[in-house]
């Protein structure tokens, strides 16, 4: 079992250690390197359509599972109470389907409803009658 110590700090320095998940609650992002040993830097920013992180005082979680997919490694694992837990690795498919589900999140989270048509279109009129009554000085 990979234990994964945490370290919380203001920056993320430059050199990182395996095992350490730095995190910085100042920028809102923890990143470590991927347990599989390719050290490769796994940067998991913290915010509602990210990632969240727990602390219990004593270890760290993070959710949801870190997929580094864009990676040779491909690995899939979850960092649960200070400990790493391997999940199945991913298919093409699977890959594909979690990326626009993420996708999906983060519009819905960044994106407000887009106004009706009816809204825009009275608004860019009151906006054009606002203009010519300018140019008219009226
Ligand atoms: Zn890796």
């Amino acid at each position: 079992m990979t234990i994964m110590q945490h370290r919380f700090l203001e920056f993320i320095p430059d050199h990182l250690e395996e095992g350490i998940i730095y995190i910085s609650i100042e920028y809102c992002t923890a990143i470590h390197l991927c347990v599989c040993g390719c050290r490769n830097k796994v940067v998991t920013p913290i915010s509602p359509a990210d990632w969240k992180l727990t602390f219990n005082g004593k270890s760290i979680s993070l959710y949801p599972s870190i997929g580094n997919w864009s990676f040779d490694c491909q690995s899939h694992y979850w960092i649960k109470d200070g400990k790493v837990e391997w999940s199945e690795s991913w298919s093409k498919d699977q890959i594909l389907n979690v990326r626009e589900y993420d996708a999906e999140v983060k519009i819905k989270y960044y994106k407000t409803e887009p106004e009706p048509e009816i809204k825009r279109i009275e608004k860019k009129s009151r906006a054009f009658w606002g203009w010519i009554l300018n140019v008219l000085n009226l």
